[in-house]
């Protein structure tokens, strides 16, 4: 069985061809700058390499190029796009209406139409992404998977604001969560390599990438995370603030004259650990920025592992017991200096990192707590478009 798993940005489409009999990745690929000039498909098979430069004005228009890719004589893997059985979709936000992964009719188009103000710029092109699709292949099934849906199991008290409850009754008003599929792809994992059945597993699972997000999952269940409504709540990230004061945003809207345009593009695009730094969203750049003596990378930093490590620590109490913190996403799985930061002061809950084995940039997937910790500490390489792909056979068959 063939499933293509398609991951539409605002203005970006990542894809990847799965060969689900072994779940070998056929092909993959980036379509960016839609809608923009300089716009470009590339495409990876194996070692190879091939970049397609055209015009492509909207989404519709990527996803028949993504075709055009992966049937082209040349560089494509299958002859005829008929050999796909199936497409998966990942979708950002799905609100309160999905728990799980669920096949697209015309019901699920509407539901995820309705959550569009609380995710304006990714539910709108995970909706094109989809409708290409379905004209693209028609009668083909096509399977949506929400970032949102793991969460959906946290408890009231973890999920409402402190704000009145009309505004939850009446708007949806809440915290729902993202990075669900990697958070429970991180949770799968681990139970496998604890050897802990999922529905008794504890674990803080954390996603450290451009976006970060720590979760609780407790008894195999998200149980509390750190992002809220949107995607812009919790630790602070490469470009976004994370929690902060909500009196700000009026402050900097009545006292500075910011309009409401101006003080999304504050929080979302110029803050984080880029605005604190004035460096780099990237943490490389400012490992070594701060390195060089960069005061303000070097705050960034401590900001971001004093974050995580505060969310990490309130989680224990909250789950009461920890089988494993596990770090995943480009800076969890990447990032040494990180993981070692963080872990620093969890020493409190018993928390010892072996330094050696953290520091190895080999085998990815590993544990690297020291043999007399107390909580297991794993590295778990995520894979999201696996496990959407996973989801998309399941339900498609
Ligand atoms: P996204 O959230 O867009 O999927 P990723 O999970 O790929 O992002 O994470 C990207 C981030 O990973 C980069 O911004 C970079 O800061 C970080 N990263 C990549 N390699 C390293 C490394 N060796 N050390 C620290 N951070 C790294």
């Amino acid at each position: 069985m063939k499933i293509l798993v398609i991951n539409c940005g605002s203005s970006s489409l990542k894809y990847q061809l799965f060969n689900m009999d072994n779940e070998e990745v056929m092909a993959k690929g980036l379509v960016e700058r839609i809608g923009i000039e300089g716009s470009r498909l590339v495409q990876e098979v194996g070692e190879e390499e091939w970049t397609n430069e055209t015009a492509i004005s909207d989404h519709n228009k990527a996803v028949h190029l993504v075709f055009e890719a992966l049937t082209d004589s040349k560089h494509g893997v299958i002859k005829d796009m008929q050999e796909i059985d199936a497409v998966g979709h990942r979708v950002v936000h799905g609100g309160e209406n999905f728990t799980e992964s669920t096949l697209v009719d015309d019901d699920v188009i509407a539901a995820i139409e309705q959550v569009i103000p609380f995710s304006p710029l990714h539910n709108p092109a995970n909706l094109q992404g989809i409708k290409a699709a379905q004209e693209a292949l028609p009668g083909k099934p096509n399977v949506a998977v929400f970032d949102t849906a793991f969460h959906q199991s946290m408890p009231k008290e973890n999920y409402m604001y402190a704000l009145p409850y009309d505004l939850y009754a009446d708007h949806g008003i809440r915290r729902y969560g993202f990075h669900g599929t990697s958070h429970y792809f991180v949770t799968l994992r681990a139970s496998e390599l604890l050897h802990i059945p999922v529905e008794k597993l504890n674990i803080i699972s954390c996603h450290l990438g451009n976006g970060s997000s720590v979760t609780a999952v407790k008894n195999g269940k998200s149980y509390i995370t750190s992002m809220g409504q949107t995607p812009l709540a919790g630790v602070p990230m490469g470009t976004r603030c994370g929690d902060i004061d909500p009196a700000i945003v009026t402050f900097l809207q009545t006292r500075l004259g910011k309009s409401a345009e101006e003080v999304d593009a504050i929080l979302n695009k110029q803050s984080g650990v880029a605005g604190v730094s004035g460096v780099s969203s990237d943490f490389r750049d400012l490992e070594n920025a701060a390195e060089e003596g960069n005061e303000r990378a070097r705050l960034a930093l401590d900001m971001f592992h004093a974050r995580v490590r505060e969310t990490v620590a309130g989680y224990a109490a909250d789950l009461g017991r920890v089988d494993a913190i596990t770090f995943t996403g480009g800076i969890g799985e990447n990032g040494a200096h990180d993981r070692a930061a963080i872990c620093k002061g969890l020493e409190i809950m018993g928390v010892k990192l072996d330094e050696e084995i953290n520091g190895q940039r080999k085998p990815k997937e590993k544990k690297i707590s020291a043999a007399d910790s107390s909580i297991a500490v794993w590295v778990i390489p995520t894979n999201e478009e696996l496990m959407i792909a996973r989801d998309t056979m399941r339900l498609s068959r």
